[in-house]
Order: C-alpha cells, then sequence, then structure tokens
C-alpha cells in the first residue's frame, strides 16, 4: 500500500501534502515525495519535486527548496513493487510537464515499456509507474486535454491503479483515476484535496466523493467533475463524515 495527496487552493499547498501524508503513514511506506508547482512568471510555472527513501521526516531535510507559495502539489508515500526503494524510484515522477504519483501496480509495464522504447522514450526511475507520466504525455502532444490524456492513457493501464497527475502548463486543475486502489476527493470552499483515506483531508473538509473504479476526475480550486472512462460526465454526489481525527485516532 503507499499513500497519496493532492491538493488545490490557496493555502500553502506542500505544507498541506506534507501534513496529509504523515496522517496515511498508519498504510506503510519505503520512501515519499511530493511535487508542487511554483509561478516562475506571468502564468509561467516548473515543477519542484523533492523526494527520499525512508522516514517521511526525511523530506525535511530539501524542506528550503519549498519556501515558495505553491497552490497545487501532490505527494506520496511508496510501498515499493518495482524497482528497490530509492530516491531515484520515489514518487512524484516526471515527464516533460507531466507529474504523477501512483497506487498501484501496472500489469502490463512490460508491453508498455516496450512500446515507448520505439518511439524512442528513455526512463529515469526503474519504476511500472513511471510509464504513466510518458503516456499521458504522448496524448497530451496530440493536443488533447489534459483529462482526456488522463483517461485515454488509464484506458491501456491493466492491475489495480490510482493516479494523480498534473500538467505544469495547466496551473489550474489536476486529474485523478482509478481502479482498484482508493481515492477520495475532499471538497472545500475554494479549495479541494484527494487522498488515498479520509483521514488525510479529514481537518480541512468533511465532504467527500468516494471516487468509484474506473472513474476520472477534473479537480480545480471551485469544481470537482467526474466522468467515465468513455468521458460520459456522471454526478458528484457528496457524503458528509460524521466522525472526527480524534475519534478515529
Ligand atoms: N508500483 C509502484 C512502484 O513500485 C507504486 C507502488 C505503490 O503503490 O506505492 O513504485
Amino acid at each position: 500500500m503507499c499513500g497519496i495527496v493532492g491538493y488545490i487552493g490557496e493555502r500553502k499547498a506542500q505544507d498541506l501534502i506534507y501534513k496529509g501524508l504523515s496522517r496515511l503513514e498508519y498504510r506503510g511506506y519505503d520512501s515519499s515525495g511530493i511535487a508542487a508547482l511554483r509561478e516562475i512568471g506571468s502564468d509561467q510555472y516548473e515543477t519542484k519535486i523533492i523526494k527520499a527513501p525512508g522516514k517521511l521526516k526525511e523530506l525535511k531535510k530539501t524542506w528550503n527548496e519549498f519556501e515558495f507559495h505553491s497552490g497545487l502539489a501532490i505527494g506520496h508515500t511508496r510501498w515499493a513493487t518495482h524497482g528497490e526503494a530509492n530516491q531515484v524510484n520515489a514518487h512524484p515522477h516526471k515527464d516533460g510537464p507531466i507529474t504523477i504519483v501512483h497506487n498501484g501496480i501496472i500489469e502490463n509495464h512490460q508491453e508498455i515499456r516496450a512500446e515507448l522504447k520505439k518511439e524512442g522514450k528513455s526512463f529515469s526511475s526503474q519504476t511500472d509507474s513511471e510509464l504513466f507520466a510518458h503516456m499521458v504525455h504522448r496524448e497530451r502532444n496530440q493536443n488533447k486535454s489534459l483529462l482526456e490524456s488522463v483517461r485515454l492513457a488509464f484506458k491501456r493501464v491493466k492491475g489495480a491503479s490510482a493516479f494523480v497527475v498534473l500538467d505544469e502548463r495547466c496551473p489550474d486543475h489536476f486529474v485523478v483515476v482509478r481502479n482498484g486502489s482508493p481515492l477520495v476527493i475532499g471538497v472545500g470552499k475554494g479549495e479541494n484535496f484527494v487522498a488515498s483515506d479520509v483521514p488525510a483531508i479529514l481537518d480541512s473538509t468533511k465532504n467527500i466523493y468516494y471516487l468509484e473504479d474506473l472513474e476520472v476526475a477534473e479537480i480545480s480550486r471551485s469544481a470537482v467533475r467526474v466522468f467515465d472512462l468513455d468521458g460520459k460526465e456522471k454526478k458528484v454526489d457528496l457524503v458528509e463524515i460524521k466522525w472526527s481525527l480524534d475519534e478515529i485516532d
């Protein structure tokens, strides 16, 4: 298992992600990482990533690289399945403007890796997860939206997986998708969240949408839109969580 947290809003995203990940430590992990968008010019962003093997607090050693205010960040605690537990294989993984975190296993990774290699792609890690960043990037290069690109790339993936995906050219939203691995969306006021489990975001919002298998969602500051894998929009029925963090602690 691993943990995923994502945030978009006005508050300092990196801090919320760290706190959220610490709430998911019970799930077990061997390394962790966070990616945050940083404004570098008018409407221009870069993706800043820090990662480290070992405990979550290892991220604090390079936290000075995060001394900027980001409104969009995603984070991950990894339980290695493909590629050893080290710095390079820790998530997030990036290809060009696309950055992803992943919970699960891409079962057909060999076939996809071979296909991408044929197209001239090279890889930075030994993980199955990195392939998905390349797959989404490939769709984006065909002029498809981020939502569309994630939807189409995910159709190719076999096995249980959940992904959170951002594109530094689209600082106003990110996209999540899942099949067989858990993801919940937390809806706030002018801010929204995603996480593997409710405790990660419960001190910020009690309004939750449990993303279903084979659903993809586009999450911006003010809206959550959910679609099936054929692109048909679905109704978002929120659940109000009645218990508090103290109760589960
Ligand atoms: N299969 C991926 C990896 O080994 C994700 C593992 C996880 O769910 O943490 O990096």
